[in-house]
């Protein structure tokens, strides 16, 4: 496939409704391919720390720094924390397990029994979370196991389903609640890694409830970390209590590497449509992730059911799309990046025009913006200039969905501009605004112009404060770039 990162790339290119997040890893972390990831349209960078250094997160940090000011375009962050994972611990080969053969899972802290292979676990609550009949599933749930006998500190097991044990392999329970806590000690000293380094986005692995994520949310605000929070759903605690999590969270990941494991494989579809609707009704982003395009790993090609199932999250309106294997070991990560932005531009002008009407708007400013999104959708080709200073009002826009409409989200708060990356349609400018409110939408509007986003005659659906007399009043104002 040839790709198309030498032309000369317009601002206005990179604009979709649709974002897209890539990881980071050994194909892509060098200073060179993040300038050419960024430059390819990527939006948000994943850090997964299940794999990471705290040395590794510093130094890409700082790469992705530099890549992105080289190339003149802005790139958020995400801390992608590992949270209750359970796993197996180290072995010095790997077994080999045939179906009907018999393993032995033990606690760290106990010796093996010695008379079938063996491995740790690193949660020693496990023997007692299981019963006899279970079924566990290891390394990504390519490994069944029956649990046949087990007491306080020891799980017999027979092998259902044949596989390779390598050491430190993730173990799934469908169905069974953990009793672990939603940080780690390891996630604590990630994210204080991480907070350091300045990452915009905390992606919180296996959130089961609202708590979970409160946790999380004080332990940033112990570090002075204002990064916002995004709930990884995976099991079914988690599908069961989404709305709560999302009220919590910032924005949620449907995990669909873990998720689809841990409920049934065929109703993968149906969660996904379910928590999709669960964000647009309480206005929050959700991200669509996992083997979007997976044979890209080792194929410059995706299969038609991966570009269904990408154009099926555009449909959907997911806020973003994101790549795990194929831009961290793949073979083809540019290539990935630009099938994404293929698709999306192909798809993106047949989704429907229409409001979102799930969420539910409380405040009249709220309220306003719907109408702002109906006036420029009637204006065609015109956009939304919103300034926020907290994010607010351009993550409700975007929450609207008014597609065809770019929202040009203008702030003075650094980090609040690269969070502002993720809500679907909004495009962030980092600005200092001005006492006087009309220097202020001047001064957007002219950075519009210079910058190509708008051209002259173009109209702009403007929210804004402005002075009546002595008050301040929400103003929402048609201008047009001169
Ligand atoms: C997932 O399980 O889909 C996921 C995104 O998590 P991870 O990449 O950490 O396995």
């Amino acid at each position: 496939m040839a790709l198309n990162l030498l032309k000369e790339t317009k601002m206005s290119d990179y604009f979709r409704h649709t974002k897209i997040i890539a990881t980071l890893g050994p194909a892509t972390e060098s200073k060179e391919m993040l300038s050419k990831l960024i430059r390819g349209g990527v939006d948000i960078l994943r850090l997964n720390m299940a794999h990471a250094s705290h040395k590794w997160v510093e130094d890409a940090m700082w790469f992705v720094r530099e890549a992105s000011s080289e190339v003149g375009r802005h790139v958020a962050v995400m801390m992608d924390v590992k949270g209750p994972e359970i796993r197996t611990g180290f072995v010095d080969l790997p077994i080999q397990l045939n179906v009907g053969d018999l393993v032995e899972f033990h606690t760290e802290k106990t010796e093996p029994t010695g008379d079938i292979p063996a491995v740790s676990v690193n949660y020693s609550g496990l023997p007692g979370e299981v019963s006899v009949g279970d079924t566990v599933l290891v390394d990504s749930g390519l490994i069944h196991l029956k649990v046949i006998e087990r007491d306080k500190e020891r799980i017999r097991f027979e092998v259902l389903t044949a596989g390779e044990l390598g050491s430190r392999r993730h173990i799934n329970l469908p169905g069974i609640q953990v009793d672990l806590p939603a940080l780690t000690e390891k996630d604590e000293n990630d994210l204080a890694a991480g907070v350091k380094a300045g990452i915009d986005f905390v992606a919180l692995s296996f959130v089961r409830e609202a708590k979970d994520v409160k946790t999380l949310r004080r332990f940033l605000d112990g570090l002075g970390s204002s990064a916002k929070i995004i709930a990884k759903i995976e099991d079914q605690a988690g599908v069961r209590n989404m709305v709560a999590i999302i009220e919590e969270a910032d924005g949620i990941m449907v995990a669909r590497g873990d998720l689809g494991i841990e409920i049934d494989y065929h109703k993968l579809p149906l969660v996904q449509t379910e928590l999709i609707h669960a964000c647009q009704a309480e206005g929050k982003p959700v991200i669509v992730a996992t083997h979007m395009l997976e044979s890209m790993i080792s194929s410059p090609m995706p299969t038609r059911a991966e570009v269904s199932d990408v154009s099926h999250a555009v449909r959907e309106q997911a806020d973003a799309v994101m790549l795990s294997g194929e831009t961290t070991t793949g073979a083809y990560p540019l290539e990935s990046v630009e099938v994404f932005k293929n698709i999306i531009e192909s798809i993106e002008p047949s989704v429907s025009g229409a409001l979102n009407d799930r969420i539910k708007l409380k405040e009249p400013k709220s309220m306003m913006l719907r109408s702002a999104a109906t006036l420029a959708q009637e204006l065609g080709g015109a956009g939304i200039v919103v300034f926020t200073r907290s994010g607010f009002l351009a993550y409700v826009l975007g929450a609207l969905r008014p597609r065809g409409v770019p929202i040009y989200a203008f702030t003075d708060d650094e980090s609040i501009f690269r969070q502002l990356l993720l809500p679907w349609g909004v495009e962030p400018f980092f600005m200092e605004f001005s006492e006087d409110p009309e220097e202020t939408i001047l001064h957007a509007l002219q950075v519009l112009k210079e910058k190509e986003w708008a051209e002259p005659g173009e109209w702009q659906v403007v929210i804004t404060n402005a002075l009546a007399h002595d008050k301040i009043v929400d103003t929402l104002q048609l201008r047009q770039i001169d």
